[in-house]
């Protein structure tokens, strides 16, 4: 009894999906998306990191202004005491003078701070600029990414759902127990049945001896005795 030969249509087609999803693992469009999505995400956190980093210098900015009005107002009281003739004992006003001196000089010191912290929030609004224009060019490369992806994806994945139907139409017409030999088979060695053309095994192009080639003959499913496919005589 000889092999039904569309054993080989099913194996044919096992190449083919084989094949497809081979492609789809090794999608240039695969890594171009994943390389557009690592910049994407890089931009993304460049820019919030810069944002994150504004809004300390903020925070900072805005606790100096409150110290240099606290400071503005200490002093307001020292110069009161100073020139409205309240304080006439020398040591107090001594004091006072010293007090003065001290606030001018804590003044003098946030307003330094004040003018850097002016001079990093320029520097950062300008690199957030810098930042949100890298991140919209990121975001648009990822988007051309991903449609080139989607469309190549669709196409591949279209002609695998036409091999997938067109091996499910033979292989319903083909006996169950053979199917399952063959599956095994493939499972194990990748191609589950080939042609024997002559006494050559078109799955590992073994030559085989002429007792060999009597015994698939009258095997119910013989296979190759190198690559142990199941070998079906075509005529
Ligand atoms: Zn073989």
């Amino acid at each position: 009894m000889s092999i039904d030969p569309r054993l080989l249509d099913v194996a044919a087609c096992d190449a083919a999906i084989d094949a497809f999803e081979r492609r789809l693992a090794e999608l240039p469009e695969a890594r171009a998306l994943e390389e557009a999505t690592a910049a994407r995400d890089a931009a993304v956190a460049t820019e919030t990191e810069l944002a994150d980093k504004r809004g300390r210098a903020e925070r900072d900015a805005k606790r100096f202004d409150d110290e240099g009005a606290t400071l503005d107002s200490k002093l307001t009281n020292v110069n009161r005491k100073l020139h409205d003739g309240s304080v006439t004992n020398p040591r107090e006003l001594a004091a006072l003078q010293a007090e003065q001196e001290m606030l001018g000089r804590k003044k003098g010191e946030v307003e330094d701070l004040q003018l850097e912290l002016m001079m990093l929030l320029e520097d950062l609004e300008a690199q957030l600029a810098r930042a949100a224009e890298e991140r919209d060019a990121a975001a648009a490369r990822f988007d051309v990414a991903a449609a080139a992806h989607s469309v190549v994806i669709g196409e591949i994945e279209a002609e695998l759902g036409a091999e997938r139907d067109t091996r499910a139409g033979v292989a319903a017409g083909i006996d169950s127990a053979l199917l399952e030999t063959y599956d095994k088979v493939r499972r194990r060695s990748g191609i589950g049945a080939a042609a024997l053309n002559g006494d050559i095994c078109s799955a590992c192009h073994m030559k085989l001896t002429a007792p060999e080639v009597t015994e698939v003959e009258a095997a119910q499913t013989g296979r190759c005795p190198s690559c142990d496919v199941i070998l079906v005589i075509v005529t």
